[in-house]
């Protein structure tokens, strides 16, 4: 344990949670990538449609095809495909769904690139605390990618849900035996990382990431920003467990401290 973390509060915390994808690791630009692999298919296949126009079908489907396909890669080349059927009416050939599906095993191999500072954050924060990683999409990339994060080792656990919501953190949390208010989670989607955890009763940080799905996206309620911070980049992490620590303090604790301050204040 460092020197300054022991002379720093602690929050109350007894779990604390990480997303992975775009929270992590690089995740958004390798679909935004297939995108544009995937528009150079339709061309040649002949769709003269805008590229805006393109890309608000292939969302649609993508968000339509969540209900059956869940998040992630194969979700995701399902609904490629499907678009590319639709935009050129039935005329797409099988060799260009064959570079679509080789697309997408590109996609579930690539290498994992972590975002910066998230080596030392990780591994400086479970030494403290319990972690888990809470991530939606395919099980088997999802394990995969964990596994060749290097960061395996600092998780205690990893889950892979099918959605985010409160219900699937209250039961992440009763599985784990932690109370809500002593669970904090760490992630780049206000929609599934931020307001499902807080609706919960738990604290979060929110880590906005360069790219970010539209679909993650969300407008947040004026309560809901009394329990989470925003940061720009994991290392600012430590500093904001400061502000937890007052946060989640006892009421007896607050009380004190508080007192603590007016009287410094009268000085
Ligand atoms: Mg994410």
């Amino acid at each position: 344990m460092s020197k300054r973390r022991r002379h720093s509060p602690t929050p109350a915390l007894d779990l604390i949670a990480f997303d992975g994808d775009d929270t992590l690791w690089h995740n958004e630009r390798s679909f935004r990538q297939a995108r544009d692999r995937f528009l150079a298919l339709l061309r040649a296949a002949g769709v003269r449609l805008g590229v805006d126009a393109i890309d608000a079908h292939i969302n649609q489907t993508e968000v339509a095809n969540i209900e059956y396909f869940g998040y992630g890669v194969s979700s995701f080349t399902m609904s490629l495909m499907e678009a590319a059927i639709e935009l050129t009416r039935g005329r797409i050939t099988g060799a260009a769904l064959r570079e679509v599906i080789a697309l997408a095993k590109a996609m579930m191999t690539e290498p994992i690139e972590l975002f910066p500072a998230v080596r030392e954050t990780v591994n400086d924060l479970a030494a403290t605390w319990p972690l888990i990683l809470i991530t939606k999409g395919d099980l088997l990339h999802q394990t995969s990618k964990i596994d060749r994060s290097g960061l395996r080792a600092s998780f205690r656990h990893v889950e892979v849900v099918s959605h985010k919501t409160p219900d699937v953190y209250a039961a992440i949390l009763e599985r784990h035996g932690v109370r809500p208010e002593r669970f904090l989670m760490i992630g780049n989607s206000l929609r599934s990382d931020i307001l499902p955890v807080v609706e919960a009763g738990g604290w979060a940080v929110h880590v906005p990431a360069a790219l970010t799905w539209s679909h993650e996206h969300a407008d947040v309620p004026a309560r809901a920003r009394r329990r989470y911070v925003e940061i720009t980049s994991l290392d600012r992490l430590p500093e904001v467990m400061r502000t937890f620590a007052e946060a989640t303090a006892s009421p007896r604790q607050r009380s004190y401290r508080s007192r603590s301050r007016a009287h410094r204040g009268r000085r």
